[in-house]
């Protein structure tokens, strides 16, 4: 289910047509409040009520023109004066190739150049999605000259790919910001773990790592995850080491695991929800169909007429 899941989310026929299905539509609404900026703000401030923080990112990926790439850069800087004019705790988190990155990297780091330089300016964060594997090689080098330029950037990486405890390594020197996630690509198994026992141990390794690092000022690091059996663990690893949990950031998905984040939240973990909004959403709805098949049962309800 998983893998056909997955050949939906890339198949161009389907993008074209399943969006404009009005029970597609109506499914869709459980992840994201609204395609535009305005209701992604009202669910921030919802959310804020329950003690959790929030993150934005308006959904697209791999814009095959600059102009393109230019609009989501306008976008993002609208999105920062937003937040800076509402006083909200929010941060933007962005996929390098809405900025133009797989027709010219120069541009895409210009643009994501500014969206950093304004977010500072603000007193926020922007931060990096992870997309396929075929990105991440280009996405750390990006992320290493971005980070050398800005102190308020972050990066997501996947903990089901084998490169991964390598590439910790390689970003501890530059005192990252991470957002470590389990990985929501199809990959073929030569190069990421396909089970959840292995994806669970990797992740936990790497996070371990990092919450050591954020306990010697070395690092900012979230558990970007819905599994609260492994927040659990971070936190039991962080108390043994003497981290307090206000310390440990969590971040989840608008619309999953609602309960979890507000109870997380006042038991004193810094919780952050992202929350996705924008027109194209159709590849990124179907990972998170692909994330828990259970969903699916959930979206053909909606054609249902009771
Ligand atoms: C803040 C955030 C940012 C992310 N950014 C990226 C990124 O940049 N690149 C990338 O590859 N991936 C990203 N992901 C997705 C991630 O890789 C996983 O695919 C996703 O989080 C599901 O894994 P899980 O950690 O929640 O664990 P799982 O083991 O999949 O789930 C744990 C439990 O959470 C619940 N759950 C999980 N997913 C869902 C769902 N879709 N619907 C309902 N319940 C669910 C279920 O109860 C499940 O039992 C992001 C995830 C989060 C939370």
């Amino acid at each position: 289910m998983r893998s056909i899941l997955l050949w939906m989310a890339r198949n161009s026929w389907l993008k074209e047509r399943l969006p404009r299905l009005r029970f597609v539509r109506r499914a869709v609404r459980s992840f994201m409040p609204g395609e535009d900026l305005a209701s992604a703000i009202s669910a921030a401030e919802a959310t804020r009520t329950g003690g959790v923080t929030a993150a934005f990112t308006r959904l697209g990926e791999n814009v095959t023109d600059l102009s393109e790439a230019d609009a989501v850069a306008g976008h993002y800087l609208t999105v920062l004066d937003e937040i800076a004019a509402r006083k909200l705790d929010a941060e933007v988190s962005i996929k390098l190739t809405q900025l133009g990155f797989d027709l010219d990297v120069e541009a895409a780091y210009r643009y994501f150049d500014s969206i950093a330089r304004r977010a500072g300016e603000i007193g926020t964060f922007a931060w990096i999605d992870m997309e396929g594997s075929d990105y991440v090689e280009g996405t750390i080098a990006f992320y290493e000259r971005t980070r050398a330029a800005h102190e308020n950037v972050g990066l997501c990486i996947q903990a089901y790919l084998h490169r991964t405890p390598a590439d910790v390594q390689r970003l501890l020197p530059h005192r990252p910001a991470i957002r470590l996630v389990k990985g929501a690509y199809s990959e073929p198994a030569t190069i990421a773990y396909h089970s959840k026992r292995e994806v669970d141990a990797a992740f936990l390794g790497i996070a371990t790592t990092f919450i050591q690092a954020v306990r010697d000022g070395q690092a900012r690091f979230q558990a970007g995850t819905h599994d609260v059996d492994l927040i659990e663990q971070i936190a039991r690893f962080g108390d043994a080491i003497g981290l307090e949990p206000t310390k440990i950031e969590v971040e989840m998905l608008y619309g999953i695991r609602t309960d979890q984040q507000r109870k997380l939240a006042a038991r004193g973990f810094d919780v952050r929800c992202l929350i996705a909004y924008g027109e194209h959403w159709y590849p990124w709805y179907m990972r998170r169909l692909a994330e828990r098949p259970a969903n699916v049962l959930f979206a053909l309800r909606q054609i249902l007429p009771w």
